[in-house]
């Protein structure tokens, strides 16, 4: 069974700091509790080192520095520099550069450092267990430039035991004496950081597994909004492989994305500018071509299934003229797209009906084919 485990690769104090601490938090902590009990200042402390350092590795690590989805000052950097080293996730600077290469080459076996394709486990976390490779960090040159990415990625350990084990431990002394720097050393330091872990590494084995595909079902990435709710909204995760430079990843506007808002409200502050967005009618456009591809694949392996019965027939026939009229409409919007024409919002919005036409036939289609066939 451990035949196959290369021992020489093992990252062993990584290694050992994820197992220590998730003990520590999965035995320490609740036994802690059993024997102190919990008040409302060990909860609210840990609700903002929850918030700050996993809003740090969102909108720091993640949008501001490995996709520069926006450009901010030495406020928002050097804040989630320190914040994100007390998420124990690596310098920003490595963070970036495995994350970058995970965009590049999604799926693969070999060059995505956290693939699917090779098993849930290693996407979640069992890549971090290895020295998987001198990291390729050519591709990270414009962050090497940066003084203070640099100043964090030689010092990151120190920060985070400081800002994520220390600071949390001090401020309990200051509240409580020792009894209650401890609940804050394990409640808001080591506790939050696990979680705060796993919520990240969802983002790489669940988003990658459950979910919907509404902009690109060739990669394994999906939209989960039950991920976004624990993630600051990085759950859309279809959404942000398809367009990774737009600083949202909850694009439409009912969609749970803490992380968007921040930065959103920090630009309107002044700290942050330059925040990218992809154009509506390209988004439009990607959401076409997805329903556009899902429909002539549903026709093509129901061409003989169609003449079964007459409903299937007919809700057949009505699949092939929405989704004649879905093709037009996506040529039409592709060549606006390309020539750079305005397009009006009202034309958006038929589009965007003509896709749902498309998309509730397709449900339609496959209840009538699980159903059994009426004589
Ligand atoms: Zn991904
Ligand atoms: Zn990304």
């Amino acid at each position: 069974m451990f035949s196959k485990i290369p021992f020489d690769r093992i990252n062993w104090t990584t290694s050992s700091f994820l197992i220590v601490t998730f003990f520590t938090a999965l035995i320490a902590t609740p036994l802690y509790i059993a024997h102190f009990g919990i008040d409302f200042f060990q909860i609210a402390l840990f609700v903002f080192f929850f918030i700050a350092t996993g809003m740090s590795i969102t909108l720091g690590y993640h949008r501001l520095f490995a996709h520069k989805s926006f450009k901010a000052g030495r406020t928002v950097k050097l804040t989630t520099l320190l914040f994100g080293a007390a998420a124990f996730e690596d310098s920003a600077l490595d963070w970036a550069s495995d994350h970058r290469e995970h965009h590049k080459h999604v799926d693969d076996e070999h060059d995505d450092p956290y693939s699917i394709s090779k098993g849930f486990f290693w996407a979640h976390m069992g890549w971090i267990f290895f020295k998987l490779y001198p990291r390729p960090l050519a591709n990270v040159g414009d962050l090497k430039k940066d003084p203070l990415v640099m100043w964090q990625h030689r010092h990151h350990r120190a920060l985070g035991f400081a800002v994520g084990m220390i600071l949390p431990a001090v401020i309990g002394f200051l509240y409580g004496g020792w009894e209650s720097a401890l609940g804050a050393f394990l409640i808001a330091g080591v506790a939050r950081l696990v979680c705060v872990q796993h919520c990240t590494f969802f983002i790489n084995s669940l988003c990658h597994t459950i979910g919907k595909r509404p902009y690109d079902s060739s990669t394994s990435a999906r939209d989960s909004w039950l991920m976004a709710l624990f993630t600051f909204g990085e759950g859309y995760h279809n959404y942000h492989h398809s367009f990774q430079h737009d600083y949202r990843n909850g694009v439409k506007p009912w969609q749970w994305d803490p992380t968007k808002w921040a930065i959103w409200v920090l630009s309107k502050l002044g700290l942050a500018t330059e925040l990218r967005r992809v154009p509506e009618e390209k988004i439009v456009l990607a959401e076409l071509r997805e329903m556009k591809d899902r429909a002539a694949a549903q026709i093509a392996s129901g061409s003989a299934w169609r003449f079964t019965c007459p409903t299937r027939e007919k809700a057949y026939a009505t699949l092939l003229e929405l989704s004649q009229q879905l093709s037009e409409g996506y040529t039409e919007l592709e060549t606006a797209v390309s020539d750079r024409i305005k397009i009006s919002r009202e034309a958006l919005s038929r589009w965007r009906q003509m896709s749902a036409d498309v998309g509730e036939q397709l449900v339609l289609l496959r209840s009538l084919q699980a159903q059994p066939v009426m004589a």
